[in-house]
């Protein structure tokens, strides 16, 4: 969006300047706007009130005795708006409309400062007048939170309409007074609150570039993350994620004495099936198996992933020996369910799988690799079985030795 200007090396951010961005981000930044101005507001009005009191002992310790009544009759709903702009920004369900009644009440309070001195004839009185229109403008250009154009509105409109109250019912307004005061504030206020502006609108921009970087960063670094444990053609856990939870499985199950299930998977004459069917379609095959193995992960700590080729392992922590042989079979019968064709495997016809099973109950003498070395011969007992088919790895019996006096004794 924005776009570095080669001459000055500045970042140049659209519509700034012009206090308006493009559409979409125009609006962005509205309801930003507005909801940092309400929150200012909710602690600013307090300090408007003390402004206001300042401004009504001033006014009670100097105007005469004859015009105090006027004076606070009409200041006191200056104070009654600044009150009720107050309340009203408590209120969060009310922020929305927070530029309307704020630019409202900021008319009205700028109108009746306006239009005081037009009541008054005391030079003195007249002077205290016209200095609470300069801290009416100070306050709406600078404390309200109000946007330029809706502070301008509010300040050149309430002035024009206190000038014609002025006019109308009073005795018109000393406009070599009301310059220095009234015009004069009014483009300092409008300067103020321009810059303000433009430096918010900066502020929001940059804000909102950082955050969008942090989010792609963010969201890279979760796909890099979920790319270094995933297996591209399977989408299931890949290796090194199979490996560090077998690491960790293995000792959870050490502590609480549980037993662990491993169970390693090989599709039958599978290179044979992509020689026939060719390589796309063998890609095509792992993937359905794929998902079907998913299914067989059931419980918190299970884990089905891709052990390399056209080879799965299946992770089971509390499982023992009679669930594992019930999976196991399970597992090759659902992949007959399937009925993928495979006509290059032998009688069956289908795509079958053989599994190896290993059960253990981690001990501090044996290790993971050990069990992975276990369920990888049981496989190969199985495909040795005549392939389809599930073996459950039986450690060999224990060696016999035999002594000369013929006494034999166990290793
Ligand atoms: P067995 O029943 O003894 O397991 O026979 P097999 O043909 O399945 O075993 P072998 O290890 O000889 O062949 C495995 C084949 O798996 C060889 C290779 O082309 C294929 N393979 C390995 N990885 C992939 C893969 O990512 N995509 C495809 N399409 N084929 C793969
Ligand atoms: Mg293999
Ligand atoms: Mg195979």
């Amino acid at each position: 969006m924005a776009e570095t200007d080669p001459r000055s090396r500045r970042v140049v951010v659209p519509g700034v300047r012009w206090l308006r961005f493009p559409r979409r981000l125009e609006a962005e930044y509205r309801e930003y706007q507005n909801l940092e101005a309400v929150d200012s507001f909710r602690v600013n009005a307090f300090y408007i009130l003390i402004l206001y009191m300042l401004l009504l002992s001033g006014i009670y310790a100097l105007a005469p005795d004859a015009v105090r009544g006027l004076w606070l009759g009409a200041y006191i709903w200056v104070g009654i708006i600044v009150l009720a702009a107050g309340i009203l920004a408590q209120f969060r369900a009310l922020d929305r409309y927070f530029p309307i009644y704020t630019g409202l009440g900021s008319f009205l309070a700028v109108a009746l400062s306006m239009a005081i001195p037009g009541f008054l004839d005391e030079p003195g009185s007249i002077q205290l007048a016209n200095v609470s229109v300069i801290y009416a403008l100070v306050i709406v250009y600078a404390m309200v939170g109000l946007r330029f154009p809706v502070a301008v509105l509010a300040c050149w409109g309430g002035g024009l309409l206190g000038w014609l109250i002025a006019e109308r019912f009073g005795r018109g307004i000393d406009w070599q007074m009301a310059h220095r005061t009234y015009t004069g504030i009014s483009l300092l206020g409008m300067f103020l609150c321009y810059t303000e502006e433009v430096r918010g609108r900066l502020l929001f921009f940059n804000q909102r570039q950082l955050q969008r970087q942090q989010h792609r960063t963010q969201a890279l670094a979760e796909r890099l993350h979920r790319l270094s444990r995933e297996d591209s053609l399977t989408s299931l856990a890949n290796r090194r994620f199979f490996d560090e939870a077998l690491d960790r499985e293995w000792r959870r199950c050490q502590r609480e004495q549980q037993p662990l299930t491993v169970m390693l998977v090989d599709v039958d004459r599978f290179k044979a099936y992509n020689d026939h069917y060719g390589h796309l379609q063998g890609d095509e095959c792992l993937r359905t198996l794929a998902d079907e193995l998913r299914r067989y992960s059931r419980r918190g700590g299970d884990l089905v992933a891709r052990f390399g080729g056209e080879e799965f392992v299946l992770l089971y922590p509390g499982v023992d020996e009679t669930e594992a042989v019930r999976l196991a079979s399970r597992l090759c019968r659902s992949v007959r369910a399937l009925g993928l064709p495979h006509v290059q495997n032998a009688a069956v016809g289908e795509v079958t799988i053989s599994v190896g099973v290993a059960v253990t109950r981690p001990a501090e003498s044996g290790s993971a690799l050990q069990l992975l070395d276990a369920a990888d011969r049981a496989l190969y007992q199985a495909k040795q079985g005549g392939r389809d088919s599930w073996r459950l790895y039986e450690p060999p019996p224990p060696v016999r030795l035999v002594h000369d006096s013929g006494v034999s004794k166990d290793d």
